[in-house]
């Protein structure tokens, strides 16, 4: 994962850095690092040298070790890493260096045939400083251009050349002061094209302050970078043309906006993000939904004879509920795969198989490379992505944005309540079009959508007593998220949200499979939730809250408004507006990501920064 930032022109370079650094440190914070080329006074033969400020830890950290520290400088690196190759120390943090100290690297993503590589370079004396991957490659490109005499791009070309994995890369080189060489393959990587100045990053957050206008790197490509000028190269040396984009993003959306952390705010969006993902789409006066990428596929969804769903996470969650939508609305045979299996298990796939890959950064590896993979057989890959231009959504054939807005807490979750807009109504399309899908069904549902995001906002207000609610239960141990039908996605995504933010162990089960094993955890300690709206399944999951109650389990239940029975049994409840079970799971699922909120909270955690986790998992 990583986050990477790099500066060239005539700003100062540090403190661009370090802003940038902060807005990318929901991708890693197990260290930061900054190299800088700088001019020492006193410097007998004047030659400019890379001094690299390194710190375990998060930026805020590595700010407070630089604080008394002369960082003049108009060209720089930056770095926050999430370890994959050696633990997080100080000596493991970016930026590396080569041999001689001359060069400097920042790297995204990983170096899949760096043992042997570095085998190489011992035998040849090289001496490592770290465990990493990334300082393997910084003295194998070295070690290119020595033996090569050869200009430092050319040695990135013939290094990269040779090695194996998915990398960004931006080098600093204390011989050229007036060049950055960046290179990607697998991870991202924007360059924002200010006048007289450059900016590197991972994604375009450190970057819309200074400039909107933007090239996002292709694979394969080396970027050669002053502070004036931007030449693409791909690795056979042809000159690629850089394509300009405009970007629209505002830096308010980027901010916390007065919320105590990303997370909160995000939650609190939700309103308007869902509001943001129907727009332009769901037609309610006209009984139609418009959308562009599904009406030009529309025949394949119509002929396919069946849909995998490919997603990691929460993302996963989201696909899990849209088998539920697509096999009732469409009678399409959904499969949900976890990218990372589905990949690696050597699936049948037939051509007219069509693959969703759902996706909220639009750059997980895993999915990525599973769609690739499915692509060559022949299926179509229709992408449900959020961040606008990502790699998933350049390799779809087709596919839908979300817009739900850049999301900066690690816990995902407006993300998530937009992609099951985005299902929804892509099933509704589809099922409408095939026939399966009745008009007076499609125009109630059509309505049922429409009035999800006003829904939303009443759930918030509850955000008191949830939190209430929190403070009650966040010394447990365990907890158990039980639902049933399009409500039992909604259980596993509530109990990953409570383990990611609060580190409480939850488990999310079917709430008929519960007798099968978890209940042998039930006793007086554990709380319990159950999704427990009023949908078919009602009266069968109050029979599995009485059996929770006969064995001393507290009860904590999301219920719909009127509903008498379950506040008898439960100890808390937590009450959702009546919906239709299609859209349900986007309202249902509000309370459990606030209880999970304040419990992480309640426990002094950094709730946008949990523990061993990044955003966007860029790295296989
Ligand atoms: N492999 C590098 C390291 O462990 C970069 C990690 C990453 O991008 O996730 O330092």
């Amino acid at each position: 994962m990583c986050g990477i930032v790099a500066y060239i022109g005539h700003r100062e370079a540090y403190p661009v850095i370090l802003k940038g650094l902060k807005r990318l440190e929901y991708r890693g914070y197990d260290s930061a690092g900054i190299a800088l080329i700088q001019y020492p006074p006193h410097n007998p033969s004047d030659q400019p040298v890379i001094t690299v400020y390194k710190r375990k830890g998060k930026v805020a950290e590595l700010e407070e070790y630089l604080a008394a520290k002369d960082l003049h400088s108009h060209v720089g690196i930056g770095h926050t890493r999430w370890a994959t190759h050696g633990e997080p120390s100080d000596r493991n943090a970016h930026p590396h260096l080569s041999g001689n100290g001359r060069l400097a690297i920042v790297h995204n993503g990983i170096i899949e045939n760096y043992a042997s590589i570095k085998q190489e370079l011992l035998n040849k004396d090289h001496v490592f400083h770290s465990d990493t991957d990334t300082e393997v490659l910084i003295h194998f490109i070295e070690d290119i251009q020595q033996n090569n005499q050869c200009s430092l791009e050319e040695a990135v070309r013939i290094a990269l050349r040779r090695v194996v994995g998915a990398y960004v890369i931006v080098i600093l080189d204390a011989d050229h002061p007036d060049t950055l060489i960046a290179a990607r393959k697998g991870t991202p990587l924007v360059i924002g094209v200010g006048k007289g100045e450059h900016f590197l990053a991972s994604d375009p957050s450190p970057i819309i302050e200074y400039t909107q206008e933007v090239v996002f790197v292709n694979d394969y490509e080396v970027a050669i970078v002053k502070a004036d000028e931007l030449v693409l190269k791909n690795l056979g040396n042809e000159r690629q043309t850089p394509f300009i984009q405009k970007l629209d993003l505002e830096l308010a959306a980027i901010e916390k906006g007065g919320f105590d952390h990303f997370m909160l705010k995000e939650i609190f969006e939700q309103p308007d993000t869902i509001f943001d993902s129907l727009r332009g789409r769901l037609d309610e006066q006209q009984g139609r939904i418009i959308m562009r990428g599904v009406e030009e596929y529309m025949q394949k969804f119509i002929d396919a004879q069946r849909i995998i769903m490919v997603a990691c996470g929460t993302s996963w969650h989201a696909a899990l509920t849209a088998e539920y939508m697509f096999e009732e609305l469409c009678r399409i045979p959904v499969e949900v795969e976890y990218a990372s299996e589905f990949r690696y298990r050597n699936p049948v796939i037939h051509p007219g198989d069509i693959v969703m890959a759902i996706s909220q950064s639009g750059e997980t590896a895993d999915t990525l490379v599973a769609i690739e993979e499915a692509k060559r057989a022949g299926a179509i890959i229709f992408g449900i992505c959020n961040v606008v231009g990502s790699s998933i959504a350049r390799v779809s054939h087709a596919g839908a944005y979300t817009h739900a807005g850049p999301e900066i807490g690690v816990a995902s979750t407006k993300a998530f309540t937009a992609q099951l807009a985005v299902l929804c109504m892509i099933a509704l399309k589809v099922g409408r079009q095939k026939g399966t899908l009745s008009n007076d069904r499609f125009i109630h549902l059509l309505h049922e959508l429409a009035l999800v995001p006003d829904k939303v906002k009443e759930i918030l207000q509850q955000h008191d007593q949830i939190k209430h609610i929190a403070a009650k239960y966040a010394t447990a141990r365990d907890f158990l998220y039980l639902g049933r039908g399009y409500n039992f996605p909604v259980a596993l995504e509530g109990a990953l949200k409570l383990k990611e933010i609060s580190y409480i162990h939850a488990e999310g089960y079917p709430a008929a499979e519960m007798k099968h094993g978890p209940i042998a955890l039930v006793d007086e300690h554990l709380p319990v939730l159950f999704v427990a709206t009023r949908d078919r399944f009602h009266e069968k999951i109050i029979s599995n809250i009485q059996e929770i109650k006969a064995r001393k389990g507290q009860v904590i239940a999301v219920i719909h408004e009127g509903d008498e029975v379950v506040p008898q049994l439960a100890n808390e409840v937590m009450v959702v507006p009546q919906a239709d079970e299609i859209v349900a799971p986007i309202l249902n699922v509000i309370p459990l990501q606030l209880l999970a909120y304040y419990i992480g909270v309640a426990k002094g955690y950094d709730v946008d920064k949990p523990r061993n986790l990044a955003k966007s998992v860029t790295v296989e």
